[in-house]
């Protein structure tokens, strides 16, 4: 009875991990690369949410506008110092939009919002206000809880982390 049982349940779960990794192969193109994160966060430093969501603009800033390290101008506006600030370096890191070549700015604001120019085209992404309260509601000292979450932003869809204005 009991190997019965256990037979069933194996089954189920061997099932379960056949229909995981099939699902992962067809949405395979909005898994982010984690070769691309790693490297990020050697330049950066360390993981946290505003360099992963500085990863996913700039990324899609690429897709949208075409990757030009030299025609793209990118404007973030933001609290200029930490965590807030780590965004910026997400942006560098995939536009190649950087700071000695003035092609991407920091401006104080409130909330984010990135804009990226390139020839006549105009991208604004503006982070979406239940994300902010998602990153401000963490324990401040509990480094495992925001290495978490950037990981999960990581990987979530582009529509639920900003308003996107083309
Ligand atoms: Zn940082």
């Amino acid at each position: 009875m009991f190997n019965k049982i256990l037979v069933v349940t194996l089954s189920i779960l061997f099932f379960a991990f056949v229909v995981c990794i099939g699902y992962d192969g067809k949405e395979n193109n909005m898994v982010q690369n984690e070769e691309l994160l790693s490297q990020a966060v050697k330049f950066h430093g360390h993981l946290g949410p505003y360099l992963v969501l500085g990863l996913r603009a700039g990324l899609f800033a690429n897709q949208v506008l075409e990757k030009d390290p030299m025609k793209t101008e990118a404007i973030i506006e933001t609290l200029p110092e930490p965590p807030e600030s780590c965004f910026v370096d997400g942006v560098q890191f995939t536009t190649g939009c950087t700071m000695g070549k003035r092609n991407i700015s920091l401006v104080e604001g409130e909330g984010l919002k990135a804009t990226f120019k390139k020839d006549k085209k105009i991208l604004t992404l503006t982070l979406k206000q239940e994300v902010i309260d998602e990153i401000n509601s963490l324990p401040p000292d509990e480094e495992e809880a925001w290495e978490n979450l950037a990981r999960d932003l990581y990987q979530r869809e582009i529509e639920r982390i900003f308003e996107i204005s083309k």
